[in-house]
């Protein structure tokens, strides 16, 4: 079978949405491109003062609700289509949970893990330089994604102010809280996951006392749904990153695996469990799948294997239109990336609006409207998938993509 990558996968589900909101041909073309991409030569002194040369890129889909939004991912395997991909699903997550945002996405194709931290500042610096013109709090704002993180969100910021001559917390979120950064941004993503969870659960009558959770990928996302998932006194039957994963029956505690992560570099060989590949994750007997870590990781090769009746899709893209399909088929209860892990860009927008009213909102306030908003947003989608007998990707496309489509037309195409 041939791989489908993330724009494969992307362009199929807005082919499903238009035709299902009966999307005017000329629209539907519009939104299958990004309004514009900015391809750069990233050209830094390495610390053995040899040259690097990376490719870096950032994508700008389309902004007719406000300005773009989206991460900044640093991977190996990136290319550009992918970040047109993740580009596209930031436009139609914005407007789900109705934030006055667009969708976009940047990168640079590099291993974060084969190089120091002097080197990745002087790559994020010269890469916000290149593009610093097209960046901004009414512009483009970036966040952090795949191996990036709050770190990486200072030196944009840092950046972007010096080259302005002033400070300006407000060009990016997901940064430490001592410049600007909100609380509960950190564990925004999966809080809001978690969320989404707790009311799937409810719907599908399932006790998460005891229940079986298995999370692939232990970054952010994974580590702190594993966390959060723990606490509501689920059981973590298994978890995984990019060296493998591991099973345990009785459970795991995130905190101490985290430890063991933190000495050794990877989850697995920890005690008291057996060591599993990630396809053996994915095929866990669970009532709770969350796929935390990379796109097209349930497809249809695999679909058949999958065994949870929960699955909420912590990374973006990680399920196949066709896996999709089956899944419903299946009567898998399958809660979207474009909800499911908004709680990031959510947090993302009430930290851009304290920058901008030069606030300071205490957590529990941030979690509250989180909560609001993308408790709001799931029901919405459940009401949807109702009405159209869809399942619940389907139904959240058709309010994203319906939302954007129009703005469009509101809007008009100027000149
Ligand atoms: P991260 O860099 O903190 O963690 C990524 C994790 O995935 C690591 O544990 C890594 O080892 C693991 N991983 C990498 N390749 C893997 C593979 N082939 N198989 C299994 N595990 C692998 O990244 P993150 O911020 O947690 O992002 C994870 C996913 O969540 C991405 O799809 C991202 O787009 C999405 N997401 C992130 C945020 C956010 O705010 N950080 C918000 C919404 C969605």
């Amino acid at each position: 079978m041939v791989q489908q990558t993330a724009l494969t996968i992307a362009l199929e589900q807005l082919r499903l949405a238009a035709e299902k909101l009966e999307l005017d041909a000329g629209i539907h073309e519009l939104l299958k491109k990004p309004k514009r991409t900015l391809i750069v030569s990233v050209t830094i002194k390495m610390d053995d003062c040899s040259i690097g040369v990376f490719n870096g890129c950032r994508v700008q889909h389309w902004d007719v609700r406000g300005p773009f939004k989206g991460g900044i991912r640093y991977h190996p395997d990136l290319t550009i289509d992918d970040v047109a991909a993740l580009a596209m699903w930031m436009t139609w997550k914005c407007a789900i949970v109705d934030l006055p945002y667009g969708g976009a996405k940047g990168g640079i194709a590099c291993d974060p893990k084969k190089m120091s931290q002097e080197e990745l500042e002087r790559l994020t610096r010269r890469y916000v330089s290149l593009i610093f013109d097209y960046l901004g709090p009414h512009r483009d704002i970036p966040a952090p994604d795949v191996y990036t993180n709050e770190q990486t969100m200072a030196w944009v910021m840092d950046t972007y102010s010096q080259l302005k001559g002033y400070s300006v917390p407000e060009s990016v979120t997901g940064k430490p809280i001592e410049v600007g950064g909100s609380e509960g941004r950190v564990c925004a993503a999966s809080l809001g996951l978690a969320l989404c969870i707790r009311e799937a659960a409810k719907l599908l009558k399932l006790n998460l006392k005891n229940a079986k959770v298995a999370v692939q990928g232990f970054g952010n996302v994974g580590y702190n749904a594993a966390s959060i998932m723990h606490s509501l006194g689920c059981k973590i039957v298994a978890v995984s990153d990019s060296s493998g994963g591991i099973y345990c029956e009785d459970g795991i505690n995130p905190s101490d695996v985290q430890a063991h992560k933190k000495k050794t570099g990877s989850v697995i060989n920890y005690k008291n469990c057996r060591n599993i590949t990630n396809e053996e994750l994915l095929q866990t007997e669970c009532d709770i799948l969350i796929p935390a870590a990379l796109q097209n990781q349930i497809t249809g090769d695999n679909v058949d294997k999958i065994r949870a009746k929960i699955v909420a899709e912590g990374a973006n893209g990680p399920t196949t239109p066709e896996a999709d399909k089956a899944l419903h088929e299946k009567g898998v209860c399958l809660i979207p990336d474009i909800l499911a892990n908004s709680g990031g860009v959510i947090v993302s927008y009430f930290e851009w609006v304290q920058n901008l009213t030069r606030e300071h909102w205490p957590l529990a306030e941030v979690n509250a409207k989180l909560e609001n908003k993308i408790v709001k947003a799931f029901y919405e989608v459940q009401k949807l998938s109702r009405k159209e007998e869809s399942d619940m990707r389907t139904a959240a496309l058709m309010l994203g993509v319906g939302r954007v489509a129009q703005a469009i037309k509101t809007l008009g195409l100027w000149p």
